[in-house]
């Protein structure tokens, strides 16, 4: 067939075999962009035993007394008699058979009647019942920190043990699949890597680091992470206090920070809103929410560290989607003791325009808003008229705990935007906003204003006003330290 003529045939990345007895490696080839293995190394790793039928086209590979009998181009295998079906057909090039990845779940592994666990991604064969969690590392760079985290499915127990330049993560298992990302540019990490054993790795520190903190999270259904604060000297962290900018209100000066070990709050998670393909509201002249809340949080950021010396985190360092359940769980990893998630408003009337400053509803949503918020994309009545996406969910409990403190959060932003820009007739409100439920944490959400304002859009993408509304949340965190640590 013509088809036939134009397969191709690659070295591909071998597999690793992960069995009790050690790991060796399986050489895969690329054939029509899948992944095979051949017959011959099947039979040099398992001990199986293969004979050809050139008269039917067909071979035998026989496993501890059980046969599969496979056709040439045929998906259906026999194994022990029950047919099989493969994702790609055995084929026979230059002598050789070769049978698809799959195979040696779907096929092998019922004839020799020992689990195989193909981890595609990882390349991983794991053989028999072995205990392989899969850990995901996340490197969040802040400027004045950073923080490693490893996601793990299922959850297993963890140990950090410092050697000299490195730190040694040992994980409660046989082997890991593991997924690494690229470092961001930091001096903090240089390398995160496979450990001499199977069940470590090996994290090469940077010059910047003088010490860690390690903090572990059984979620539910079995997963959890750990996550591997880097942190520098104590005199790194904390920067002397800039002198206060002409924009600030005087008596800001008066809570500009003792610069020893706080008590209270200690880390700030900023969450600019949206991301990535969703763009959050956009202005008539062009203006994203995506852009201006970044642009904003970032601002912010700066303050924070200059002046408050508190760690600082953002959701998100640059122009990506994120659910908005990662969002306030990021903030829980990072153990924020404040949570601010930026917006910008929009609204069906362009007459509409102010800041407006919310914190979650506890009241029970009624039977029509759980059911649009089942569906997920739910549109509720503008509280000022129009309309207006907003994002419910069933109450869970994390922000219920908060309540208390993330509305006296609120009247603290509300009063320090108040001088700054305008505000919303509703400048203070409580509001289902989903961002804000998980959050472990007092929490806020900000809408800065109306993108759908034509007057606002140019505001808002202006740096003054962005430096306005920076330098007035700045405040509020202020007081609210303040207000906890008193
Ligand atoms: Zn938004």
């Amino acid at each position: 067939m013509a088809g036939l003529s134009m397969q191709t045939m690659a070295q591909a990345p071998s597999m690793t075999v992960v069995a009790r007895d050690g790991r060796r490696p399986l050489a895969v080839t690329s054939i029509n962009n899948q992944d095979y293995v051949s017959v011959d190394d099947i039979n040099a790793a398992f001990g199986t035993t293969a004979r050809e039928d050139r008269l039917a086209g067909g071979l035998t590979i026989t496993a501890r007394g059980r046969s599969i009998v496979l056709t040439e181009n045929q998906n259906v295998v026999s194994v022990a008699g029950r047919l099989t079906t493969l994702p790609a057909p055995p084929l026979r090039r230059d002598g050789r058979w070769y049978v698809p990845a799959d195979f040696l779940p779907r096929a092998l592994s019922s004839a020799l009647d020992v689990r195989l666990d193909w981890r595609r991604s990882a390349r991983l064969l794991i053989v028999g019942d072995l205990r392989v969690p899969r850990v995901v590392a996340r490197v969040d760079a802040g400027t004045t920190n950073v923080a490693v985290t490893f996601e793990l499915t299922p959850f297993t127990d963890t140990r950090v043990n410092p050697q000299p330049g490195r730190l040694i993560v040992q994980f409660d298992a046989d082997a890991l699949d593991l997924s690494i990302p690229l470092l961001p540019s930091q001096t903090f990490v240089t390398g995160i890597a496979p450990g001499d054993t199977a069940n470590t790795i090996a994290m090469t520190l940077g010059p910047r680091t003088a010490s860690h903190r390690v903090t572990t999270t059984q979620a539910d259904a079995g997963t959890g992470r750990i996550t591997i604060d880097l942190l520098p000297a104590t005199t790194d962290t904390a920067p002397a206090p800039a002198p206060a900018p002409p924009s600030a209100a005087p008596d800001t000066r008066l809570v500009i920070p003792t610069l020893g070990p706080s008590t209270g709050l200690r880390t700030v998670v900023i969450d600019p809103g949206h991301g990535g393909e969703e763009l959050g509201a956009q202005g008539a002249s062009g203006t994203l929410e995506k852009e201006v809340t970044l642009s904003v949080a970032r601002r912010l950021r700066t303050l924070i560290e200059s002046r408050l010396g508190l760690k600082v985190f953002l959701t998100r360092e640059d122009d990506r989607a994120m659910s908005l359940d990662d969002r306030s769980a990021f903030a829980n990893n990072h153990h924020a003791d404040v949570f601010l998630s930026i917006h910008a408003n929009t609204a069906v009337r362009p007459a509409l325009k102010g800041a407006e400053v919310y914190y979650l509803t506890v009241e029970r949503a009624d039977a029509e808003a759980r059911r649009r918020a089942d569906e997920n994309a739910t549109t509720l009545p503008a509280l000022g008229g129009g309309s207006r996406a907003i994002d419910l969910i069933l109450w869970e409990t994390a922000q219920a705990r908060h309540l208390e403190q993330s509305a006296t959060l609120a009247g603290m932003i509300e009063q320090a935007l108040r001088p700054r820009v305008e505000m919303s007739p509703r400048a203070i409100q409580q509001a289902p906003f989903r961002v804000l439920v998980g959050a472990n944490m007092p929490a806020a959400l900000v809408e800065i204003g109306y993108l759908s304002n034509a007057e606002q859009e140019t505001q808002l993408a202006s740096a003054s006003y962005q430096d306005h509304v920076a330098q007035a949340l700045l405040e509020a965190l202020m007081k609210f330290r303040e207000f906890i640590e008193h």
